[in-house]
């Protein structure tokens, strides 16, 4: 009888929790760096990467790499298309580590772009510039970083950017229309924390910032689930979020399951139409997938 009991009650614990999302993943924040394949060797050649994408329903990635290389063989590669994923090519401002800190300053890279641009990919144009990094606000206004935003606004390109939340105020400004009408993608959606009140102001100032969730401190609490002020932010924005992977180093290719199984998780705490949105539908919309 108490067995039974137990059993009763533990069904009704499993009905009450909401079924994870279940539909296809967009992974806007994928890197297929050279840790990773180089083109001849590394522990995740395109099969292994592409398995890990297609058992996880992920059907479309934002692909960028160090160096660009990686991002070419995803888009060209046979398997891709075979595992039923489709590459949105980023241009990564990145030849090599030392770059990081010195792409917003350096004309060769400006011109690094303007080659990767002209070239394409396999999969079509370049549809946006980065990931890039700024560790200091401040250096949004390097020459070449406001050269790369006017370019950006110009060619309707859209920019994915680490960076704090003073840099998106300063990255907006430098754009020809103020930031009214530049796609920033932010990596994160501030990696360091800012208040959920301060990122909800910046979506109100730009029509067209999305915030993208890997690792943002805060967004989920200890049953896995949203954080009720970040379940209150994107039930009000359901149109400005969207999930990535960040695999900058090899730890995340192998971690990748979990990251995707854990996106699954909390999207499923979502309304099913605005999980979708985040899944899915909002970077498929900005990009002209089906
Ligand atoms: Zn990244």
């Amino acid at each position: 009888m108490r067995a039974l009991a137990f059993a009763l009650l533990a069904a009704g614990a499993l009905a009450a929790q909401a079924a994870d999302y279940a539909g296809p993943l967009f992974d806007t924040h994928l890197h297929y760096n050279q840790e990773a394949w180089d083109g001849n060797t590394g522990p995740y050649p395109p099969t292994e990467a592409l398995a890990r994408m297609q058992r996880n329903g992920v059907k479309a990635i934002i692909a960028n790499s160090r160096p660009n290389a990686g991002t070419q063989t995803l888009a060209a590669a046979r398997e891709t298309r075979e595992a039923g994923v489709t590459v949105v090519p980023f241009v990564r401002l990145y030849r090599n580590r030392d770059d990081y800190s010195n792409w917003f300053r350096d004309e060769s890279i400006y011109e690094m772009v303007q080659t990767e641009l002209a070239r394409g990919t396999a999969s079509g144009p370049y549809r946006g510039l980065g990931e890039f990094h700024l560790y200091e606000s401040a250096n949004a206004n390097g020459p070449v970083a406001k050269k790369l935003i006017v370019l950006a606004e110009q060619k309707k390109l859209a920019v994915l950017a680490h960076v704090d939340d003073t840099a998106i105020d300063l990255l907006m400004a430098n754009a020809p229309s103020g930031g009214q009408q530049l796609r920033i993608i932010w990596a994160h959606t501030g990696i360091g924390g800012p208040p959920v009140a301060r990122v909800r102001a910046l979506l109100e100032r730009y029509p067209l910032l999305m915030g993208e969730l890997s690792y943002r401190p805060g967004l989920t609490c200890a049953d896995g689930k949203l954080c009720p002020e970040w379940k209150e932010l994107i039930l009000q924005h359901p149109g400005r979020f969207m999930v990535g992977s960040d695999t900058w180093v090899n730890q995340r290719w192998s971690a990748y399951d979990e990251l995707m199984q854990g996106y699954r998780g909390w999207l499923g705490d979502l309304p099913p139409a605005v999980a979708q949105r985040i899944a899915w539908g909002n970077a498929a919309g900005l990009f002209g997938l089906q």
